[in-house]
């Protein structure tokens, strides 16, 4: 099944909700960056949480998610498009966290999100909104568990206020075999006794990550939410890397003519690579001497 996220209303057209399954994305992104399953869980998460983020942009715009805390996973970085696709990278993919539960029979394992991601520092969500305009949102992180975390930041930041859940679940194996999020998000006018309402479903309904192991659909994970809404959206999504040779040539020009020859003085072939995907492209000397020229016919 290819990941999708459907977007619909609820009570009355007072609140707006997202849900997507993120499997195939998050385990893509999780196996080029090869993190074990607590930084697998803590990107994952914040992927899933993105592309809904992402399906509130428009045309070209896009937003850089950064989760920078204190714990060993360094800063988790997310970019995704409004068509919907998501890359992301960490600085540490072995960082790791004891368990919370070890010991006990009933919850071994549950991965320790917030030991890796850690307990103080920032989110910072930068939209790109075209005619290099730019939103930045920034707030502190207040648990670690991201989508928390993500909550605060849309009340905060955004000043909406929201319920943000996200999960994904990882095998013994390192494989991610379920991930999703949803978000449900009070448009302007919403009562009191809606917000009650959101509140209320919030407490019943079990994690995503387990109602997408059990294969439930988007549309099922709303119907388990709310009993009465109307669906207005429903899009693909995916894990896509917009890097490419072309793209970091552009940032060796950047550097000037003078540093380049250095670098070709030297006889110092440049290797670039992509922190998303992995990917990595060689400048060879004579491609070196390329750039050189095309940054003296530029000028
Ligand atoms: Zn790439």
């Amino acid at each position: 099944m290819k990941d999708y996220l459907i977007k619909a209303l609820a009570f009355d057209g007072q609140a707006i909700v997202y849900v997507a399954k993120t499997t195939n994305t998050v385990k893509k992104i999780v196996e080029l960056q090869k993190t074990l399953p607590a930084a697998s869980a803590a990107l994952g998460r914040t992927a899933s949480i993105a592309s809904l983020m992402a399906s509130q942009l428009k045309g070209q715009q896009k937003l850089t998610i950064t989760v920078a805390g204190d714990g060993p996973i360094g800063k988790i970085t997310v970019d995704a498009h409004a068509d919907l696709t998501i890359r992301g990278f960490v600085d540490n993919p072995l960082a790791t966290a004891p368990s919370y539960y070890s010991g006990t029979k009933t919850k071994v394992g549950k991965l320790n999100v917030a030991g890796v991601v850690g307990s103080t520092g920032y989110i910072q969500v930068v939209k790109d909104i075209g005619m290099r305009d730019f939103f930045v949102g920034k707030t502190e992180i207040i648990s670690g568990e991201i989508a928390e975390d993500f909550a605060y930041y849309f009340a905060k930041s955004e000043q909406i206020n929201s319920v943000v859940a996200a999960g994904v679940l990882v095998e013994p194996t390192n494989e991610v075999s379920a991930s999703g999020a949803y978000m449900i998000q009070l448009l302007p006018g919403a009562t009191e006794k809606t917000i009650i309402n959101i509140e209320k479903v919030i407490e019943s309904v079990q994690p995503i990550s387990e109602m997408i192991r059990l294969n439930y659909s988007p549309e099922n994970i709303l119907d388990t939410l709310i009993e009465e809404t109307k669906i207005i959206e429903n899009r693909e999504l995916q894990f896509k890397c917009t890097c490419s040779k072309d793209r970091f040539k552009l940032g060796i020009m950047s550097l000037g003519r003078s540093e380049v020859s250095e670098m070709i003085a030297e006889n110092d072939p440049v290797e670039t690579h992509c922190h998303f995907c992995n990917q990595t492209y060689m400048f060879s000397i004579d491609e070196l001497q390329e750039i050189v020229k095309e940054i003296e016919d530029a000028k």
